[in-house]
């Protein structure tokens, strides 16, 4: 399946949502490695995760 969403078709605007990924907040690389996740139970999620690129570990929570 191809996805090649035409800008300039309005109709299809309200049917892509863009999730920008998760980055270190230290180093700002996107290379991360996702140690553990746990479900809030409220549709949301946190991941423990850990950058490779500085070993920086930090929660990264999807909404
Ligand atoms: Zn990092």
């Amino acid at each position: 399946m191809s996805i090649s969403p035409s800008a300039t078709d309005a109709a299809e605007l309200d049917r892509y949502v863009y999730i920008r990924r998760a980055r270190c907040p230290r180093c700002a690389s996107p290379d991360l490695k996702t140690q553990k996740t746990v479900d809030n139970g409220d549709d949301s999620i946190t991941r423990e995760t850990k950058c490779r690129n500085c070993e920086h570990r930090f929660f990264v929570v999807v909404e």
